[in-house]
C-alpha cells in the first residue's frame, strides 16, 4: 500500500536487509524503556506528522550502520528525507566504500495520497496495513493475518496528513533533483495494489540494471 509495504515486499523479494526509520520511531513511541530526551522529542514530532530533526535521525541510522554492510544488500525505507540527511548518507557511504544502486521515488497525486493514508488501518501486532475501502479486513477491525487489533496511526489522522504533505513538499521533494543529478533516481507510479506496485518497482530496477550493464 505505502512505501513501507513496498520496502517489506522488496526486502523479501531481494533478500536484502531493511532499515525503516519510521518503524524505529514508532517502536520507540511504544517502548516501555526510558527514552533519551531526543528520542522522546522524536516521538512527538512523529505523531504530529512533522519530520524528526536531522541530528536525531542521523544518530539512529549511524547506530544501525551494520545494516548497510549486509552481504545481500540493503533497503532504506523513509530515509533520507532531507538534503542534510542525503549529504550525510553520501559521505558515510563514500567513506565506507558502500555502493548505492538506486533511489526509488513513488509517485501519486496528493488527492490519492490523502485517500490512501486516511483510510489506512494498521495491525498493532504484525504491522500489516489494510484500507477501509481498497483492502478491508475480512472481520472489521481485526487483522486477517494474525488476528491482531487494527488501529489508525496518529500520523494517519487528517491534521497530521496535512503536516506530512507540507514536510514532503518543503524538505523531501528537493531530493528528487539531488538523486537525479547523481543518476540514481527511479520514478515508480504508486497507483494500484501493493503487488502490482512491487512488480513495477522490480521491473524498473531490473531495467535500470540491464541498461547499465549493456
Ligand atoms: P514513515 O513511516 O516513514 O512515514 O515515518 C513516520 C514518521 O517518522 C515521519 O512522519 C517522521 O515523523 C518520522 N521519520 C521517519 N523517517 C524520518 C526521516 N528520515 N527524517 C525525519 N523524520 C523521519
Amino acid at each position: 500500500m505505502g512505501k513501507g509495504t513496498q520496502a517489506d515486499l522488496l526486502s523479501r523479494e531481494l533478500r536484502a536487509c531493511q532499515l525503516s526509520t519510521g518503524d524505529v520511531f514508532r517502536a520507540a513511541s511504544k517502548s516501555h524503556v526510558e527514552l533519551s530526551p531526543a528520542m522522546q522529542a522524536a516521538t512527538v514530532y512523529m505523531r504530529s506528522g512533522a519530520l524528526v530533526p536531522d541530528e536525531t535521525v542521523w544518530e539512529m541510522v549511524r547506530e544501525r550502520v551494520g545494516c548497510l554492510r549486509c552481504g545481500s544488500g540493503f533497503i532504506l525505507d523513509g530515509f533520507p528525507r532531507t538534503l542534510g540527511q542525503a549529504a550525510s548518507l553520501e559521505q558515510l557511504m563514500e567513506s565506507e566504500r558502500l555502493p548505492m544502486d538506486a533511489v526509488v521515488s513513488y509517485e501519486l497525486p496528493a488527492r490519492a495520497v490523502i485517500a490512501r493514508l486516511s483510510g489506512r488501518r494498521t495491525c498493532k501486532e504484525c504491522r500489516t496495513a489494510f484500507h477501509i475501502v481498497d483492502r478491508p479486513a475480512k472481520v472489521d477491525g481485526i487483522c486477517d493475518r494474525c488476528g491482531g487489533v487494527l488501529f489508525q496511526r496518529d500520523d494517519d489522522r487528517a491534521e497530521s496528513i496535512k503536516v506530512r504533505l507540507e514536510a514532503y513538499a518543503e524538505s523531501t521533494a528537493p531530493l528528487i533533483a539531488f538523486y537525479e543529478q547523481r543518476g540514481l533516481l527511479v520514478m515508480v507510479d504508486a497507483g494500484g495494489m501493493a503487488d502490482e506496485i512491487c512488480a513495477r518497482t522490480l521491473a524498473a530496477l531490473n531495467g535500470r540494471r540491464a541498461a547499465r550493464t549493456a
